[in-house]
């Protein structure tokens, strides 16, 4: 992302300018969301300049590449945010304002990375009712592709049947091992 000049502006309050950005950006998002780093993202900024120093604000837009945290689908979604923050020369590392090179310079790297890492979902969903898959066979429920043909057991007789089923029942098991010892 490139530095934007802004020597013409720096210490003329009220003075101002449109610039337009178009750039990708690495490294921005988290694995079920992110900007891909190949992806361009636009934005028109118009740089004023006021006492503090510059202020900038306008919109950005893009897509953004999901994948559904419950069936993992990827899918895009476009974003389109707006932003107006204040690049001040004295801004303090992990404030509100961001810095401005003395130099004149305005990198709106950070801001890009903050105004649409804020649009990112923390739980993509592919739909908002999205059925996920299926906790046993993996199959996506949303294509009716669970193969699963036994039956949910009934958790009404879950506590009955531990206590007359086969000899997989560990409890049964040790039951019959103390008879034997016995006779
Ligand atoms: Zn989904
Ligand atoms: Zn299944």
């Amino acid at each position: 992302m490139h530095a934007i000049d802004v020597r013409d502006l720096v210490g003329h309050p009220g003075a101002s300018k449109f610039e337009s950005l178009r750039d990708t950006i690495a490294g921005l998002g988290t694995e079920l969301a992110s900007v891909p780093e190949d992806a361009l993202i636009a934005g028109e900024l118009l740089l004023e300049s006021v006492v503090e120093g510059i202020l900038a604000s306008g919109r950005l837009t893009g897509t953004m590449s999901l994948r559904c945290a419950r069936c993992l689908m990827e899918f895009t979604r476009p974003f389109d945010v707006e932003f107006s923050e204040l690049f001040a020369p004295d801004a303090a590392e992990g404030g509100d304002e961001y810095p401005l090179e003395p130099g004149g310079a305005l990198d709106p790297e950070q801001l890009v990375r903050d105004a649409v890492g804020l649009e990112l979902p923390f739980s993509p969903l592919c739909t908002p009712g999205c059925l996920g898959l299926c906790a046993r066979c993996g199959g996506d429920l949303n294509l009716d592709e669970c193969t699963c043909t036994a039956p949910e057991p009934d958790p009404r007789w879950a506590g009955l049947e531990s206590l007359f089923t086969d000899d997989t029942n560990p409890k049964m098991e040790r039951t019959g091992q103390q008879i034997e010892r016995n006779q």
